[in-house]
């Protein structure tokens, strides 16, 4: 099970991959971080996609997830999810941050999708600190894997030295536990 989980670091726009996810804001406008990187890789066409699902629906509540195009990008898709503003843990942001990486894999099993990419959702600019954000990604992912066999590879792109070590940890941890 655990090989399914991959942790590097690097660039998310880059991977090829069937879709990658982005750290959107609910009103799926484009924002810094990883979503200004994601949308000026793949091109106009995320925006687009982006602005009809707003006008159809208002955006996209924390937690959950919408799916376009990877436009110019690798990646057939991005999945855009709202990760919570961390606002100091007594808020559900832990519920909250599990919801997004569920209901990511959830849209990615509706489209077949096989291989997938997560950044480190709400831990830049909506400050949920590393670690915590960290077990809480690791673990709701594996949960979800072990509950079907559809996704083949779930990879961690992580940015920088700090996330990436903070993943690295999280893992060890959660694989010692079973
Ligand atoms: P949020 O608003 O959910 O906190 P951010 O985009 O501010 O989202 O940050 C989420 C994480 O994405 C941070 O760890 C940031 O360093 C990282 N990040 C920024 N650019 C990229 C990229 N091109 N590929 C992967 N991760 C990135």
């Amino acid at each position: 099970m655990e090989t399914k989980i991959k942790l590097v670091q690097g660039d998310i726009t880059k991977e090829q991959v069937d879709a990658i996810v982005n750290a959107a804001n609910s009103q799926l406008i484009g924002g810094l971080g990883v979503d200004g990187a994601i949308r000026r890789a793949g091109g106009s066409e995320i925006d687009r996609a982006c602005d009809e699902i707003r006008a159809r629906q208002g955006g996209c509540p924390t937690g959950e997830a919408v799916i376009t195009t990877g436009g110019n990008l690798p990646a057939k898709y991005v999945i855009h999810t709202v990760g919570p503003i961390w606002r100091g843990g007594n808020s559900g942001e832990s519920e909250l941050l599990a919801s997004c990486y569920r209901e990511s894999l959830s849209l990615a099993l509706d489209n077949r999708v096989k291989t997938i990419a997560f950044p480190s959702i709400s831990t830049g600019i909506y400050g949920y600190p590393i670690d915590k954000a960290a077990a809480v990604a690791l673990s709701a992912v594996k949960e979800f894997l072990m509950q079907g066999d559809g996704i083949g590879e779930v990879r961690f792109v992580l940015f920088d030295d700090s996330t990436y070590r903070g993943y690295e940890q999280a893992l060890s941890a959660l694989e010692g536990q079973t």
